[in-house]
């Protein structure tokens, strides 16, 4: 195989695992990112094979969760590290209707998988509030991404060029794939919502879903597993929690708000009534597509330019399957997922 040389534009989940992946194929890369992550730093992390609203299983659950499993415990392995962790994820159901769909789903062997029977233990579960019983996740995981970002650009340092700076697109030809003047097999973007700004991907529609999460103190809530409700609770050690999200469709600011803050104490009222101290509020961008799904090919006029984008509100979950697809059709070793592409701009 002849070794190819690629350009990477974005340090987030997605830059990160298409450097790795581009790597362990053999290649060289050049990682550029400007440090100012506004999405992968401030997500939870958080892997669910479920998704709650409809009680359906996650788009090819049953492939993302072994490939996001290898590979984050491959990156924990070489970097000597601890990011990746099993969690037990508890749903309080809403409704009588919700405990009975998932009595109903967990029968068919494509959800049992994935939700424990439920229990005795889980309908009088009392550890917060419990309207109408409890049931838990199967395979459900959490990466603390600070760690995970700044383990993953550390090792990533040591096979290849990783570079803190802003991208100039007036530094790259799209025909040649050169940036300042070095040429480059080909240039990969991975710029989450920025990629508004990139003059040749920029018909993408990609758009921004701000979300904000808070970090509170508790004496109450359990410290062993993440419990969900209208937001989830995600304990982090020593008594502190994550709550989140907020979801506010087509915003581009990382600012936070009061309005956030009070929906999301509002939606922990769901899970308990216990007092809590708020230490810390962030917001973040999620890049998020109609159709809830990536955008990942090549540009269609210049064949050197390409683009993983739109991972939405489950990057850590998808970005390393889809990233290792990403890689092998560019050895030419397979075809990309036809849900995927750019294609389905043209249908
Ligand atoms: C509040 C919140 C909670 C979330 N919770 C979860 C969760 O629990 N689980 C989950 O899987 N996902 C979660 N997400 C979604 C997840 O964060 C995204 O799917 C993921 O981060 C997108 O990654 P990305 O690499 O595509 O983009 P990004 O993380 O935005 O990375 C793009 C990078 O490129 C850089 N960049 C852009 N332009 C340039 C340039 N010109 N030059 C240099 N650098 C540039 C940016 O600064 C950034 O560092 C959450 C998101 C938010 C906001």
């Amino acid at each position: 195989m002849i070794k190819k040389h690629f350009l990477v534009v974005g340090g987030g989940v997605g830059g990160l695992f298409i450097a790795k992946k581009l790597s362990d194929a053999g290649h060289a890369f050049t990682l550029i990112d400007n440090a100012e992550n506004k999405s992968s730093a401030v997500a939870a992390g958080l892997i669910n094979p479920l998704v709650f609203r409809r009680m359906t299983l996650s788009w090819r659950t049953d492939e993302f969760i072994p490939k996001a499993v290898e590979e984050y415990r491959s990156i924990e392995q070489e970097t000597g590290s601890s990011f990746f962790h099993a969690l037990n994820i508890r749903r309080l159901f809403s409704s009588e209707q919700e405990r009975q769909f998932w009595i109903d789903k967990h029968k068919l062997p494509e959800f049992s998988p994935y939700m424990n029977p439920l229990t005795a233990e889980d309908d009088t579960y009392a550890k917060a509030k419990n309207d109408f019983g409890t049931g838990r996740v199967k395979q459900a995981f959490y990466v603390d991404t600070v760690t995970f970002i700044a383990k993953a650009k550390e090792w990533l340092a040591t096979k290849g060029e990783v570079v803190k700076e802003q991208l100039n697109y007036a530094d790259i030809d799209p025909v040649l794939a050169s940036f300042k003047g070095k040429l480059y097999s080909g240039i990969i973007f991975c710029e989450g919502v920025y990629v508004r700004e990139n003059p040749w991907f920029n018909f993408l529609p990609v758009s921004s879903t701000k979300g904000e999460v808070l970090t509170i103190s508790s004496n109450e809530l359990p410290e062993h597993e993440s419990l969900n409700r209208k937001c989830f609770v995600l304990p982090l050690g020593e008594k502190s929690f994550k709550v989140g999200s907020t979801y506010v469709w087509n915003t581009y600011d990382d600012l936070v708000t009061e309005e956030g803050r009070k929906q999301l104490q509002e939606n922990l009222k769901y899970i308990t009534d216990s007092s809590c101290e708020i230490i810390n509020q962030q917001a973040g961008m999620r890049p998020t597509t109609v159709d809830r799904r990536p955008f990942i090919g090549k540009h269609p006029e210049f064949d050197k330019l390409f683009v993983l984008n739109g991972l939405g509100t489950k990057g850590y979950l998808l970005a390393p399957l889809l990233s290792a697809e990403l890689c092998s059709w560019l050895d030419g070793k397979s075809e990309l997922h036809p849900e995927v592409t750019l294609d389905r701009l043209i249908k």
